[in-house]
């Protein structure tokens, strides 16, 4: 005798609890809960089928825990948002006042919240502005203060970003020219006076954020580029805003300002920790200028990411700044307790996490990893939720550095379905 198919409905709490689930929205995945649960009801879905239906309907954009040891990896996405970030968009996602003052009923400028946020974490700045990433903030730059003009820039700062994009090809696709000066590994502040003119647009400093030299090298600070009687604009790439003493080498826009900067562009979804975004901050004056340009139009960011903003700025400490601090013992008790989950696998062995996303390069991040067989990574890759390790000297590591505590038993079990 067949058993009465309701009898294995599972409760809701239980589907939602199934750590398969972890890192998707609770209330969104108990609406998609009831849903599959009805279909078991009606005989349509086994039972045993539920989590993995729920997971589904969230594939669009699938959940991956990123034991890779890499902070930012720009290939699952940088910088993790934090919760606060994950519910102002979701708050934002409906109609929302981005660009209306409810007091008034009139038009506002749009995003202030964001802008007041970045202006407020950052007072050295006469006024800032938000686009749609780092790169659009240098193109607007290039744009608005260089099209047909010089843009003056060191050799040893022509740098590629990634994915084949140079930044050299970025700047000269706005119309600018670039007046390279120096060489790869030296360049002095006479080799920038000899280039300036009238033809100059503003000096371009860019931060070689995924490399660094060593040996018989010299660049020009800041503070001796700021005195040239030109505008000085400085890419520092990674988007901190203030010095944070675990990243020494790091520029930081406050800092960068005070030396004298007149713009600092930078990336929203680096070391920030917030959504891809790019920020412009500096003289009141430039900054208007470039808002104003018709380009400006074409790079806006929009209402998802300008709320993920404020609120990454305004809120606790992001995940990206959590990851970069994790301490290695309590990352080895977590390793141990995951071996101990997925039935005694693999070995616990230290390794060395990093940045990633083109920062900091040079800084190595004391971790631990559960050393597993390589043949394990593509099945753990294709697995509901997806866990990406790396693979190292013929071995699969997964470094718990990026991985909040409350997936580690998603690991666990995947682990276990695969071995
Ligand atoms: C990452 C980076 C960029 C590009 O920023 P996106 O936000 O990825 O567009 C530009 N310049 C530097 C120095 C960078 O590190």
């Amino acid at each position: 005798m067949a058993a009465d198919p309701r009898r294995a409905v599972p409760r809701t709490d239980t589907v939602l609890d199934d750590p398969r689930l972890a890192g998707y929205p609770r209330e969104r995945a108990r609406d998609f809960a009831r849903a599959e649960l009805d279909r078991v009801r009606r005989g349509e879905l086994a039972a045993g089928d539920v989590v993995e239906a729920v997971a589904r309907r969230f594939r669009l954009s699938r959940v991956v825990i990123n034991a890779t040891g890499v902070v930012l990896h720009t290939n699952l996405g940088r910088a993790a948002l934090s919760a606060a970030a994950i519910d102002a968009i979701m708050a934002a996602a409906g109609y929302t006042d981005v660009e209306l003052d409810l007091a008034t009923g009139r038009r506002a400028r749009r995003g202030r919240d964001a802008l007041d946020a970045l202006a407020g974490a950052v007072a050295e700045a006469g006024a800032v502005h938000l686009l749609n990433n780092g790169a659009a903030a240098l193109v607007l730059a290039a744009t608005g203060l260089a099209a047909g003009r010089e843009i003056v820039v060191s050799r040893g700062e022509l740098v590629e970003i990634g994915d084949g994009f140079r930044l050299p090809d970025l700047l000269a696709s706005t119309g600018a020219r670039l007046r390279e000066v120096g060489t790869t590994n030296r360049t002095a502040l006479a080799d920038y006076e000899r280039a300036l003119g009238p033809q100059t647009g503003f000096i371009l400093k860019v931060h070689p954020s995924n490399f660094y030299q060593r040996g018989f090298v010299s660049s020009v600070p800041v503070a001796a580029l700021a005195g040239l009687g030109v505008p000085l604009v400085v890419d520092i790439g990674s988007g901190l805003l203030r010095p944070d003493p675990l990243l020494p080498d790091e520029p930081d826009a406050a800092t960068v300002l005070r030396a004298g900067a007149d713009l600092v562009t930078s990336s929203g979804d680096k070391l920030l920790g917030g959504p891809q975004a790019g920020l412009l901050l500096g003289r009141a004056d430039l900054v208007e200028t470039l808002r104003r340009h018709p380009l400006a139009r074409a790079l806006r960011v929009d209402k998802l990411t300008l709320a993920a903003f404020a609120a990454t700025l305004l809120g606790p400490e992001t995940p990206t700044w959590r990851a970069l601090r994790a301490d290695p013992q309590e990352l080895r008790r977590r390793v141990t307790a995951l071996q101990r989950e997925a039935g005694g696998a693999g070995e616990v062995v230290d390794t060395v996490a990093v940045v990633g996303g083109g920062g900091a390069p040079e800084v190595e991040l004391p971790s631990v990893a559960l050393a597993l067989p390589a043949g394990l990574a593509q099945p753990l890759r294709l697995g509901e939720p997806a866990v990406v390790g790396r693979v190292e000297r013929d071995r699969l590591l997964l470094d718990l550095r990026c991985v909040p505590e409350e997936s580690d038993k998603a690991v666990a079990l995947a682990i276990r379905q695969c071995s």
